[in-house]
Parts: structure tokens; C-alpha cells; sequence
């Protein structure tokens, strides 16, 4: 009845899913095939604001909705807005060739770019960029240093030359420009997620807890996700964690701001800063990027998604892969079955638990913290937690246990939201009058679903009386299928 550490986890499809979520990006390559991604093993589905129209966000949402609905699983919505993302504009025939030596000159504007120019969708850079400082272009692949100003542009020269094509990623990583969070764009974005009711946002060029809090009073009621892919975000770390609820590690643009090699142990502590402050994290960026057009990735590839889940990190996302790649199935596949092969190992086992969070000294933190030694203690599978606002399964969660956390909650919304917290399950489950029955039909009804089996040894962690937001004051061990009798 024990689940050894070595025991094989159940097979894709199974009711129970790896500890790590699986976020896909959904794009022209996967709009059509939802219902069989869900199957493979995505919680959470990405929809990135900065592509697509309104039109296509709202078809999307409502697609995702229905095929979770069909096979009655809990599916997150995550819209991710663009931030100031600074980009180059057009170049005539869509792109330019720079070779190391040559001299650009980079204006602001929109329209066309003249010969040896390169234009840029951001005012302002002129005043920050001084002799001196890098100007990297095409998400990094090229690398400009700037000379001088002439009129109304920087006059630069190239130092890695490369081929820059029409709006790609630029980055001033030298240069101190103010930006706004969220921008103008970002507020009709906002609005836009508002109205088709997604989950969470991730909150793109974040530099400090102000530009998440602006959003946040936008949102109140999603999830904050900042992406950290910004140096004065590592810098702002701590105070960015008290207002958002989780963090993105966004390697696609931070490893353009930082020198490449320092990433994976930036990674590292960011998992670890985000789990000390009670808070999740999200891997992303090319963890699968082969499988844009291949069938299985590399040995690299695998090997940076099972490292990210020994870091502990609670979600591993596709971006790419999923949105326009030719296996999307394959590649949400292909990280379930990574994530499970780390996760049934010694190694996972034995990573270290967080210590009691003295910050929340709380009955919920308190009831989390022994429910899941309890477990730990009689190899228990199952931590079964009623919960309103969500709040005490977050602190199970962050305490990594073994055992699965059954997540029930009477609000679709709640359940939609925990959908990207590691080792959590989250569903629907009616609210009953007393503790009782609530327990006696939780316990039929994981039996019914297969999740559970009679006789299995559960710990129940709720709230009394039931239905009270920030309650949770009762851990009880069970036996499925014996009475329950609180008095
Ligand atoms: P993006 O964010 O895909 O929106 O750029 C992730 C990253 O930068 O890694
Ligand atoms: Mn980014």
C-alpha cells in the first residue's frame, strides 16, 4: 500500500500526475489539439499576449475551458502580458546583416529603415545610452557597442554581427532607461484578461514590487506571476516576492541581460528565494526547444528538465514547443515523463525541506507543516485539504511533500489557480455542512474517482466550522472507509 520511493509512478492518463506542472504555451500549433495536450499532462495553459489578437486570446480561453470541463480536470489560464519590450521595427526586405566592424546608426520610429540603420520601438534611449555601453539585438545573437550620438540616433559599432530580422527582442543591458509597468498596451491587456476570466498573469520586465503591485491593484483577484528577466529585478528580488505570489524564471530574456553562464545558478537561487518566502516558481524557455521540429530532444534538453525539478522549481513550461511547433503533444509528454522519472528517485526524496516559515506563524502554516510530517513519517500518499481561498494548500506546497496534496475547494476559481503549485492536485469539491460529512464524502468520492483505495491512510488538513476562509485549524489521520466521528 506504501509508495516506496522507487515504485514506478502511474502511467500518463492515470489519475495522478507528476509533482511538477507542465505549463504549455498555446499558439496556431496547438489552438487545435487542447483536449489531447490536457491528456498528456498540461495544468496550466500559457497564452502570450504579445502575439495573436484579441480574437485569437478569446477563442483560445474558451477552447481551453470546454476540453477541461469534458474531461472534468482542473486546467489554469495564464495570460502573460508583453511589458516594455523593447524590439527593432522593419528593415527593407525584412531583414539586415551586420558584420563585426561595421557602423549602424539606431534611430527611434516607425516605418522602414534606411540603409546602415536600425530602427527601435522605444523612445529614450537616447538619453540613456552612453559610449560605451552594449546594445544587443536579435534576443542576443548580435552585440553593438555605442559610440557616440549624431542628431537624433546613437551611432554604434557592431561587435558580433549576425543577421537581424524585423521586430526581434533589443536589449540595453549597460544602459539605466526608466520604463513603466505596466505599459499602456499592458492596461488594455489587462482589461482584456479581465474580461475573459484566465487565472493568472504573468507580468513581463518587472523591476521592482511597485511595477507588481500597479498590476495587481488592476487584478486583484489573479495571480501574480513576475517574470524576472530583468538585472534590477535580482537586484529588487525580496520586495518583488512580498507582493507577487510566484516568479517566473524567464531565461529567454534574462540570459540576454546577464552573461550567459550565470544563469543556471541564478535559476538555483531563485527557486530557493521564492520557496523561503512561500511563493512558486515557473522554468521557462527553451527547456524542449529541439522539439520545435523534432520528434524527441536532446540529451541536454532532458537533462535541463530533470535539473530544474531537482531545484525544486513547481512548474516547468513550454513556450515554442507548444505555441508553433510541429510535437506539441510529444513535448508536454515528453516533460511529464521527465518530471515522474525524477520525482519517484532517492535523489527527489532526500532534496531538503524547507524549514517552518517564522513569518507566517499561523495555525494554517503550523497545520500544514505537521500534516505533511505526519506523512512523511508513515509513508502516507495523501494529504487531502478543504480549502476556500487556497491558502493552505500554497503552504502545503511549499513544504515539497511526498505525498500528494488532494487540493478540494467549492470555487472553480480557486481550484483553477492552484492548478500551477507543485505537488498539489486541485478539484471541485462541494462544501458539506459539518466536518463530518465533508471527510465521509471526500473519502467516497477519491474512491469513486480511483484516486483513493478503502483502507489507505490519508491526513485530512481543514477549517471548523467548514466555509470559512482562513480557518484551518484540524489535521486528522484516517483510514478510508472507517467512520468518521469527531465527537
Ligand atoms: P517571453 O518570456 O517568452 O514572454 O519572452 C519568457 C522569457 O523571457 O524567458
Ligand atoms: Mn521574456
Amino acid at each position: 500500500m506504501q509508495q516506496s520511493p522507487h515504485t514506478p509512478s502511474p502511467p500518463p492518463g492515470c489519475p495522478l500526475r507528476a509533482h511538477t506542472k507542465v505549463i504549455a504555451t498555446i499558439g496556431p500549433a496547438s489552438e487545435g489539439c487542447i483536449g489531447d495536450l490536457i491528456e498528456a499532462g498540461m495544468s496550466v495553459a500559457r497564452i502570450n499576449f504579445s502575439h495573436g489578437t484579441a480574437e485569437d486570446h478569446r477563442r483560445r480561453v474558451e477552447s481551453i475551458r470546454s476540453e477541461a470541463r469534458e474531461r472534468m480536470l482542473a486546467v489554469g489560464i495564464m495570460a502573460d502580458i508583453p511589458g516594455p519590450k523593447m524590439r527593432t521595427g522593419r528593415f527593407a526586405g525584412g531583414q539586415l546583416n551586420l558584420e563585426a566592424g561595421d557602423e549602424v546608426r539606431l534611430r527611434w520610429g516607425g516605418g522602414e529603415a534606411q540603409a546602415g540603420e536600425v530602427l527601435l520601438n522605444f523612445d529614450g534611449f537616447i538619453e540613456a545610452v552612453s559610449p560605451g555601453d552594449r546594445i544587443v539585438l536579435a534576443d542576443g545573437k548580435l552585440e553593438l557597442v555605442a559610440e557616440g550620438v549624431q542628431g537624433d540616433a546613437i551611432v554604434a559599432g557592431v561587435r558580433r554581427g549576425g543577421i537581424v530580422r524585423d521586430r526581434q527582442g533589443v536589449h540595453l543591458p549597460d544602459s539605466p532607461i526608466d520604463y513603466e509597468v505596466p505599459t499602456e498596451e499592458d492596461r488594455d491587456l489587462i482589461q482584456l484578461a479581465l474580461e475573459l476570466e484566465v487565472d493568472m498573469l504573468g507580468i513581463s520586465f518587472v523591476s521592482c514590487a511597485d511595477d507588481v503591485r500597479r498590476v495587481a491593484e488592476l487584478a486583484p483577484e489573479l495571480v501574480m506571476v513576475a517574470k524576472i528577466e530583468r538585472q534590477a529585478a535580482l537586484e529588487n528580488l525580496d520586495s518583488i516576492l512580498t507582493v507577487a505570489d510566484g516568479l517566473m524564471v524567464a531565461r529567454g530574456d534574462l540570459g540576454v541581460e546577464l552573461e550567459l553562464e550565470e544563469l543556471p545558478l541564478v535559476q538555483k537561487s531563485l527557486i530557493q528565494s521564492a520557496l523561503r518566502a512561500g511563493k512558486f516558481t515557473i522554468t521557462a524557455t527553451e527547456m524542449l526547444e529541439s522539439m520545435i521540429s523534432a520528434s524527441r530532444p536532446t540529451r541536454a534538453e532532458v537533462t535541463d528538465v530533470a535539473n530544474a525539478v531537482l531545484d525544486g522549481t513547481d512548474a516547468i513550461m513550454l513556450s515554442g514547443e507548444t505555441a508553433v511547433g510541429e510535437y506539441p503533444i510529444d513535448a508536454v509528454a515528453t516533460m511529464q515523463r521527465i518530471a515522474s522519472a525524477v520525482e519517484i528517485s532517492q535523489r527527489y526524496h532526500d532534496l531538503p525541506r524547507p524549514s517552518f516559515r517564522s513569518a507566517e506563524r499561523n495555525f494554517a502554516n503550523a497545520a500544514a507543516m505537521a500534516a505533511v510530517q505526519a506523512a512523511e513519517a508513515l509513508g502516507i500518499e495523501k494529504i487531502i485539504c478543504f480549502t476556500e481561498s487556497g491558502n493552505t494548500v500554497r503552504l502545503l506546497s511549499r513544504y515539497r511533500p511526498n505525498a500528494k496534496v488532494i487540493a478540494l475547494s467549492p470555487h472553480q476559481n480557486t481550484v483553477n489557480q492552484m492548478t500551477l503549485l507543485g505537488h498539489v492536485r486541485p478539484m471541485v469539491f462541494r462544501r458539506e455542512a459539518s466536518l463530518e460529512e465533508m471527510l465521509h464524502m471526500a473519502a467516497e468520492m477519491l474512491v469513486a474517482r480511483g484516486i483513493a483505495r478503502y483502507g489507505d491512510e490519508v491526513v485530512f488538513v481543514a477549517g471548523v466550522p467548514p466555509g470559512i476562509a482562513r480557518s484551518t485549524n484540524v489535521v486528522k489521520l484516517h483510514r478510508i472507509g472507517e467512520e468518521v466521528k469527531l465527537h
